[in-house]
């Protein structure tokens, strides 16, 4: 099934305008609401987000009774798409037959470059709950991508190709979001020393205290991409992403980009959202114990549980590109336009940028040696 959305006014396709928020006719500006598009049928988890409410990642609660009503262990339902199912799709605009990669939910036509949204793709257990759209355009990171590249001083020159840049890539990446809570208690024994004389001594004295601290903390919407394309690293990096922003799934926000569905289930990656969710177990521990000259903790009992996870696509600008057989890749927060990557660097411009140092301080030492001889 694939779904393409059609211009009212003049009949050709609509992509999703990050600017205005709406469906955007390119050929007659017309713009669309996207609640005006019927909300997809596909998303059967009726999960209505509050944007207001819950707003950053690492949101510690102490309110015991935020989750009073919840009874504890939530079971996934998410199950394994068959790839073999649909790879072919036709194109409405066009008639072009479509081959696609099993992973994908959202592409363009290869021949007319309608946007073409694969409804069944992204249905069922399939249907992603949430979604941040695209903030940021294509035009201002490709502007973006020439910054960076100009910032690479070593770059090399046959970089920054027009064809590179127009070839970057609007990428919805699937993650799961887990709401955990981490409950438990830690022991430590702390001192504190204090220094001073007393007649011709010097006395050291230790103070120990016995410290103890109870834990109760929820972490909100902690994210975890489930592509096994993207590196892991560099999507945490793309973090952090802003959670006033999120909206409830409906598919004209893929309109015009590329999407992705998870490769990895949410139980597949609950490991991996539990070992951050202990990192900031352990900073916010150690925050609160303060004013010790040493701090070593005896005891640590600390369960970290997952309450929900909700299906999520999150907005990347993508540029792969390769260089002396190397692959490398620039990629951008497609929401607030953080950019992480790492130029290439050319073994020609390196060697012109040491012989210019070289050749300064050869010029400096030239000075120096004449300065010694009297010679200026
Ligand atoms: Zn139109
Ligand atoms: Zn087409």
């Amino acid at each position: 099934m694939v779904v393409q959305y059609k211009c009212n006014n003049c009949g050709s396709d609509m992509n999703f305008n990050p600017k205005s928020g709406q469906l955007l006719c390119e050929s007659c500006g017309l713009s669309e609401d996207i609640s005006s598009k019927e909300l997809s049928d596909s998303n059967d988890k009726n999960i209505k987000y509050e944007p207001d409410k819950e707003d950053n990642q690492d949101t510690e609660s102490f309110e015991q009774d935020f989750y009073d009503s919840h009874n504890g262990d939530i079971e996934s339902e998410h199950n394994h798409f068959d790839g073999n199912d649909g790879l072919q799709y036709e194109c409405n605009n066009c008639g072009a037959k479509l081959i696609t990669d099993s992973n994908t939910t959202a592409t363009t036509c290869s021949f007319c470059d309608a946007a073409m949204v694969l409804g069944d793709r992204l249905s069922g257990v399939l249907s992603p709950s949430l979604v941040i759209p695209f903030k940021i355009s294509k035009a201002d990171a490709q502007q973006a991508f020439k910054k960076w590249c100009r910032n690479g001083r070593l770059t090399p020159s046959d970089f920054m190709t027009a064809n590179r840049i127009a070839n970057i890539t609007g990428l919805y990446v699937p993650y799961w979001l887990f709401d955990l809570n981490a409950k438990g208690e830690v022991q430590a024994t702390c001192t504190k020393v204090r220094t001073y004389t007393q007649g011709d001594y010097i006395v050291t004295e230790t103070s120990y205290y016995n410290v103890y601290r109870k834990v109760d903390l929820d972490y909100l919407k902690l994210p975890c991409d489930a592509s096994q394309k993207m590196d892991d690293k560099i999507m945490d990096k793309l973090e952090p992403f802003h959670y006033s922003d999120l909206k409830s799934f409906n598919m004209p926000y893929l309109a015009g980009y590329i999407s992705e569905k998870y490769d990895f289930t949410d139980s597949d990656l609950l490991p991996r959202a539990k070992k951050r969710a202990v990192n900031y177990v352990d900073n916010f521990v150690r925050s609160t114990i303060t004013g010790y000259s040493s701090v070593k903790f005896n005891h640590k009992d600390i369960n970290i549980n997952q309450r929900s996870t909700y299906y999520t696509l999150l907005p990347v600008w993508v540029v792969y590109y390769n260089h002396a057989n190397k692959d490398y890749i620039f990629s951008m927060n497609g929401q607030t336009g953080k950019v992480v990557g790492k130029p290439p660097f050319s073994k020609g411009k390196i060697a012109a940028w040491f012989s210019g140092i070289f050749g300064l301080s050869f010029v400096i030492m030239r000075l120096l040696a004449l300065i010694i001889q009297g010679g200026l």
